[in-house]
């Protein structure tokens, strides 16, 4: 089989980490042609980020002290993770490369005074930069031949959306099957660095937290993989946060659109664009954990087989967020509220995560996280009030519950047994949603009866039965 398997940033923090990695690749590349794709090791990104908020407030000095924390913590992982002597000396002569490639762009950064979204994304790829070449000679030390590469190196060529590129796909294509074939002929398996790619002329660029997961697909689908593998420290995607529900169960079988809607709320989350490179070509992607190479994890697929229909397949949550009821009277029957509204959030750059509005039109609800709160209603405080806008309420502190499953589709009941059930707990819901596609059915209840909520619904569903 031809496979991409990627692992994510929690699955790479220790030096038992990094050899486990490699032992699992050099097995499974007997049988199969394997690119790997890494992310950052474990908080390097976040700490990359730091750095850029340290130079933006002038805080050179903690800037630096948080520079020597990631470059330690490679030169520690890179002695300890390697034991042959030339080629720990050749990765830490690599690295070192690296390291002041890294402390000329943050003077650089320091000198101009500011910190472009270009120079961010110079500055978030050196995560992956640097644990790429970590793993490739951890893989090299065990006796399979391996390379590492960035985004831009294996030919992912993208626009010039700094923070939240996109892959430019017929470039790329050739680009990146080019390279990795070539490296398949010769027996080397390719470890690309995730997250980043390279505009059209040649600036790094990177797509937005947890890039990693697209940059998979983007290659498992320009090679046209057989699977891609999503490795984590969970066993899959599961029917509800098992923190919350102790019998929760790793689902077996999910459709591509129940894992989208399932990847914005689940402890796995995946990047949003994750599943658009698969769709077309139909690649199945597993979800596993990197640990724990005995379980299957989760199969995602275009239709799952039939004894994988369940109603309701999981429920999530999403905890501390914000709604802000807006009402007015001079909203009824005014074309252009809604997208005044929505307008206004958005160039504040507001994520709303639900939205209703009641036939009457005298009010819309909305959802946001708590951290966005007093940004959003202040906004739309001096914008929209006395205008369109009457009044805002604003609730702190919800959660949102969401039913997912792609039968619920058509399935007369599904709502009457999710409030039946919310209802015998006394639980009060504020607000709910369903799409016309009827695969997410969500509400919003205070975060405080969040647990006694799911709970109660994996119940009603059976879902510790589900497999
Ligand atoms: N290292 C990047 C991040 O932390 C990309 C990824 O892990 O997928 O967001
Ligand atoms: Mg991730």
């Amino acid at each position: 089989m031809r496979l991409v398997v990627k692992y994510g940033g929690p699955s790479i923090s220790s030096v038992k980490d990094i050899q486990t990695i490699a032992k699992n690749i050099r097995l499974l590349s007997k049988k199969n042609e394997v690119t790997v794709v890494c992310s950052a090791v474990h908080g390097i990104t976040d700490d990359l980020l730091e750095i850029s908020d340290l130079i933006r407030n002038e805080d050179k000095s903690k800037a630096e002290q948080v520079v020597s924390k990631v470059i330690n913590k490679h030169k520690q992982l890179a002695t300890k993770t390697i034991k042959k002597p030339n080629l720990q000396k050749k990765l830490l002569s690599k690295l070192d490369q690296d390291f002041s490639e890294l402390l000329a762009l943050i003077d650089g950064i320091v000198l101009l005074g500011e910190v472009t979204s270009r120079s961010m994304d110079y500055l978030s790829s050196f995560g992956e930069r640097l644990s790429m070449k970590l793993i490739s000679a951890a893989i090299n030390d065990i006796g399979k031949k391996s390379v590492p590469l960035t985004g831009k190196e294996v030919g992912i060529v993208t626009d010039s959306v700094f923070g939240e590129s996109k892959p430019l796909m017929d470039t790329t294509r050739l680009r990146v099957l080019k390279t990795i074939e070539t490296l398949f002929s010769k027996n080397i398996v390719p470890v690309v660095g995730g997250f980043t790619g390279a505009d059209q002329h040649g600036h790094i660029t990177t797509f937005g937290r947890g890039g990693s997961d697209y940059s998979a697909t983007i290659i498992g689908s320009c090679i046209k993989a057989d699977e891609i593998w999503l490795m984590s420290n969970v066993d899959g995607l599961m029917t509800a946060d098992p923190k919350i529900v102790k019998n929760a169960k790793v689902l077996k079988e999910v459709s591509f659109v129940e894992a989208i809607e399932m990847a914005l709320f689940g402890a796995k989350q995946i990047h949003p664009r994750t599943f658009e490179p698969l769709l077309s070509q139909k690649i199945p992607m597993k979800i596993r954990n990197s640990f724990n190479m005995d379980n299957q994890g989760t199969l995602v697929t275009i239709s799952p087989s039939s004894s994988f229909k369940n109603t309701v397949k999981c429920v999530s949550n999403v905890q501390h967020n914000g709604l802000i009821d807006i009402r007015g009277g001079s909203m009824i029957g005014t074309p252009g509220t809604a997208a005044k509204i929505f307008a206004t959030l958005a160039n504040s750059g507001i994520n709303v995560m639900m939205i209703s509005q009641n036939p009457s039109e005298s009010s819309i609800t909305i959802v946001v996280k708590n951290s966005d709160l007093d940004k959003a209603v202040n906004v739309l405080e001096m914008d929209l009030l006395g205008k369109i806008i009457k009044k805002l309420e604003v609730t702190t502190d919800v959660a949102i519950i969401a039913l997912i499953g792609s039968g619920m589709r058509g399935t007369v009941g599904v709502a009457s047994k999710v409030f039946g059930t919310i209802e015998k707990k006394g639980i009060n819901v504020s607000m709910i949603t369903q799409g016309s596609s009827e695969l997410n059915l969500a509400f919003v209840v205070k975060n405080s009866d969040t647990n006694k909520a799911v709970k109660a619904l994996h119940d009603t569903f059976q879902l510790a039965k589900i497999n």
